[in-house]
């Protein structure tokens, strides 16, 4: 009897030991492909994985999908890049753990029925299958997992699909022989996530600052418990400060769909009321809020216009206002799971009581982006668009000196619209929808961006 146990407390151990290596901490892709997941080089070869292996992956909600795993040895050995179509499919945020096995049982499909989610398609019809469907399957060989959604983007804009059925198992290839089938009703979306949030992957020419943020915010909002268990303070705020539309509400609201956290904003200025006791009831109840549903970010756009110096201000309002503030962060003790990121043009307006630590611990500038960041802004707003031949976002970053993400963000809606403007002809005016082909058939060319430029 004794050996018996011994033996079998053995083989637990050793299950254990074993079943380590192939759980992964999720990391953002590098490049943005559906099917594709990138994993060290060593990583692979521990768990016997081959480049182009299709391997099962094990998320939350005993989510589990297909991909195909390439070699990334710019991925650290522990951790796995996956794209947020992935990471949504798997219910997983950043930074989870998943684990993933070979997957040698996956069949080519004879059949496919996809269908778009109701609200990405409004206003087109025509072809979904031609402009966005054959595109995305031909000759890529992708697996898929029936039940999962996938984006695809053309037409300039991007469609949500979902993998409605697949013959003859759940876990298919999809060939050149493979039957898609695109007929019926758009789906309505239930509660998942939609694909095309903002995500870290949207904010562009910010890197170091994300990395600074995410370190800061992440993990008091995941794991509060490792600061109650080590005894010190989570931090409990953090101070964006930069020029309009250089995108602080982007990077906020950001971390709060990357790390599954609820997000409240409240605008500086439009919570302030003359009433006497409202503006700081509005604070209180945003605060409230905020903890019901935990975890949370509050963010405060323009908290200058609130909690300006108090020597400064004659203001009644903004007195209590910053006091109110100051108490409800103070309170916020043992509320590590409720981070208020407050931002600012003007960070040296606001009451130096805030700035304080304990209160907006970090303060991080959000800088006109340079050349190089206005090339990653340019590469994020063009995504859905077709690009002509002759397009040179490089030289189109290069002249747009002092511009910040939202001038970036405004000029290629311009490119666009200067694009379809010339095809008016195409468009029949009298229609609500527009044909997808018509769209997918738009090239934005450099003399659309240049006028853009221009205006
Ligand atoms: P801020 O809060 O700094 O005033 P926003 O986040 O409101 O700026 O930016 C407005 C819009 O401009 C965003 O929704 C986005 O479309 C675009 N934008 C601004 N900054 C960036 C950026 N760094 N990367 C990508 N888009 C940006």
């Amino acid at each position: 009897m004794m050996s018996t146990k011994v033996s079998a407390d053995d083989d637990r151990l050793e299950f254990r030991k074993a079943k380590s290596p192939n759980r992964l901490i999720v990391e953002e892709a590098l490049q943005d492909d559906n099917s594709v997941v990138g994993l060290h080089p060593l990583t692979m070869e521990k768990l016997d994985i081959f480049k182009y292996d299709t391997i099962l992956i094990k998320g939350k909600r005993r989510r589990n999908t297909i991909c195909t795993a390439v070699d990334d040895d710019t991925c650290d050995a522990s951790k796995i890049r996956m794209n947020k179509v992935v990471r949504s499919n798997l219910r997983l945020r950043l930074g989870d753990l998943v684990s993933v096995k070979i997957c040698n049982d996956v069949v080519n499909a004879t059949k496919m029925h996809v269908l778009p989610l109701h609200d990405t398609i409004e206003g087109i019809t025509g072809n979904l299958f031609d402009v966005y469907l054959k595109p995305y399957f031909l000759g890529h060989y992708r697996p898929v997992r029936k039940g999962d959604l996938f984006l695809v983007r053309g037409g300039m804009r991007s469609v949500e699909f979902k993998v409605v059925d697949t013959e003859p198992g759940e876990y298919c290839h999809i060939t050149p022989k493979t039957e898609i089938f695109c007929e019926g009703e758009p789906l309505k979306r239930e509660d998942e996530d939609r694909l095309n949030d903002v995500g870290y992957e949207d904010v562009g020419g910010v890197r170091k600052q994300l990395g600074q943020i995410r370190e800061v915010v992440e993990l008091p909002l995941r794991h509060p418990q490792i600061f109650k268990a080590l005894g010190v303070k989570p931090p409990k705020g953090i101070l964006l400060y930069g020029p309009p539309g250089t995108g602080k509400t982007l990077l906020a609201r950001a971390i709060a769909n990357e790390t599954g956290c609820y997000f409240l904003c409240i605008n500086g200025p439009e919570i302030m009321s003359k009433m006497a006791g409202e503006s700081e009831m509005n604070l209180r109840e945003a605060f409230n809020v905020a903890e019901k549903n935990a975890p949370s970010i509050i963010f405060i756009d323009e908290i200058d216009s609130i909690a300006p110096k108090r020597e400064k201000t004659h203001g009644e309002v903004e007195k209590r206002i910053v006091s109110q503030l100051l108490t409800l962060m103070d309170g916020m003790k043992s509320r590590a799971h409720v981070m208020v990121i407050g931002a600012t043009n003007r960070p040296n307006s606001i009451d130096p009581a805030l700035r304080r630590s304990g209160r907006f611990d970090k303060e991080i500038d959000i800088g006109v982006p340079d050349e190089v960041g206005r090339l990653e802004v340019l590469r994020i707003h063009t995504k859905n668009m077709k690009l002509a031949e002759d397009v040179n976002l490089e030289t189109v970053a290069r002249e747009t000196h002092g511009f910040v993400g939202a001038d970036l963000a405004a000029l290629c809606t311009e490119g666009a619209m200067q694009c379809i403007r010339e095809k008016m002809d195409l468009i029949d005016l009298e229609e609500d929808t527009i044909d997808a082909e018509v769209l997918s058939s738009m090239y934005v060319t450099n003399e659309n961006l240049n006028a853009a430029v221009a205006i």
